[in-house]
């Protein structure tokens, strides 16, 4: 009475991968790894569509490489996420047809309604990528917001009091002929790297540049005592971290104080570096040699040159590391996607049955209910309207013969 009215199913939820600026590790998913999107609603009487399941959105740092395991296993570059616009990394499976779709003028009482497809299952690869190339790591007030602003285009706030930066603050430098990125490091605490304050937050920062410049307030009650703070911190937290390339630039040399006591500055700091075993004190060669310690005002600009250029020496070398690194363990390129042939409907005889190859078809076999035999014979049905059927009486198929649909087997009859 009145004909078939079932509304189709709703569509499966997409996932998203975003970029947070408050995340800066991958840690939140390490234990947490296995997501699922949320299935659409059924389809109900009256036409009524069933509603589509909500998203599934995953925060990420930025600078987080996706990549997608492919079915030879081999991992394949998929995005970069550097902003907060969701990529989709997975869609939903489409909602099934309502029964009303396969009415017909020769078929008015439609048995077939599809169940929903089933979603994408994707394995992805999350590797978190550099942030900078330089970071600034300081106690608060040693000038970093004012040697960023001195050195790039950033305009982070600069004031006389501690913690005025609590984000990471880039700035694109353009020195020497070559470009690199400076990342201000939000202050460090005393204990940071016991989650002290900002502590944390601060060493999780740090982590993203390749290397670092020790930002010593010249103007400081005991310089000396600054470094060797800064440095256990770093230790403390990570080994990586504390083995990554150094410069120490002590700042504020424009005042007459801080000129003054510029060789006994140094004389303690280096020092400091070979107590602190931070660089090792071969015998013949000079002490400590390896990390620069250099003098700057990064309100006048005075050393500042002088200091990016020792930069952009280090940088060389570090990314000369790195590749040899690579080297050994390669890590994969981005590839650019493949695209899919145009869709084609393929049929095939292989050895103990028929293979159908055809992108509609393999869909609406993955969502039928293949043991209900009416189901089946509207399956049928469309393999007929395609012209599959018509092939395969070519190639001389026979009843009891088995056709496979993607990974569907069914019999001819
Ligand atoms: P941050 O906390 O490390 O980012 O330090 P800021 O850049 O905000 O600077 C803290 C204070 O030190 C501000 O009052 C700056 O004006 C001052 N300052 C920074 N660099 C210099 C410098 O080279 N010379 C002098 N005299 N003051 C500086
Ligand atoms: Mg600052």
């Amino acid at each position: 009475m009145g004909g078939p009215n079932g509304g189709d199913g709703g569509n499966g939820g997409n996932a998203y991968i975003y970029g947070d600026s408050s995340y800066n590790t991958l840690l939140h998913l390490k234990f947490n790894s296995t997501m699922y999107g949320e299935a659409g609603g059924h389809g109900k009487g009256k036409d009524q569509r069933g509603r589509n399941g909500p998203d599934l959105y995953v925060k990420v740092p930025l600078g987080t490489q996706i990549y997608v395991q492919d079915e030879d296993g081999e991992r394949e570059f998929l995005a970069d996420i550097v902003d907060s616009t969701p990529f989709m990394v997975a869609e939903g499976g489409e909602g099934g047809w309502g029964n009303t779709r396969y009415v017909s003028s020769t078929n008015q009482e439609p048995v077939l309604a599809q169940r929903g497809e089933k979603g994408e299952a994707k394995i992805l690869f999350l590797e978190l990528k550099l942030l900078a190339d330089v970071g600034l790591l300081a106690r608060p007030n040693a000038g970093k917001s004012t040697l960023i602003s001195r050195c790039s285009g950033a305009k982070p706030k600069i004031a006389a009091y501690p913690f005025t930066t609590v984000e990471p603050i880039l700035g694109a430098v353009s020195t020497h002929g070559k470009d690199f990125v400076m990342m201000e490091v939000p202050g460090l605490l005393e204990g940071a790297h016991k989650g002290v304050g900002l502590g944390h937050e601060f060493l999780r920062h740090a982590e993203r540049a390749r290397i670092y410049v020790h930002v010593i307030d010249g103007l400081a009650d005991d310089p000396v005592a600054d470094l060797k703070m800064l440095n256990n911190e770093l230790r403390m937290f990570s080994q990586a971290l504390s083995d990554k390339r150094q410069i120490i630039a002590v700042n504020k040399i424009d005042v007459t104080e801080v000129r003054e006591k510029m060789g006994e500055i140094e004389f303690f700091l280096r020092e400091a570096l070979v107590e602190e075993e931070v660089v090792s004190n071969t015998p013949g060669a000079e002490p400590t040699a390896e990390v620069p310690i250099m003098f700057i005002s990064a309100v006048t600009g005075e050393g500042v040159t002088d200091m990016l250029g020792k930069l952009v020496e280090y940088l060389s070398v570090e990314a000369e590391e790195a590749k040899e690194a690579q080297e050994t363990e390669p890590i994969p390129t981005p590839a650019r996607k493949s695209l899919r042939p145009a869709a084609q409907e393929l049929v095939y005889q292989e050895q103990d049955g028929y293979r159908i190859e055809s992108e509609p078809l393999e869909r609406l076999a993955a969502m039928v209910d293949l043991r209900d035999q009416r189901v089946i014979l509207q399956l049928w049905r469309e393999m007929t309207k395609s012209g599959v059927a018509r092939r395969l009486a070519e190639l001389g198929i026979e009843a009891g013969d088995t056709i496979r649909i993607g990974r569907f087997e069914v019999e001819w009859f």
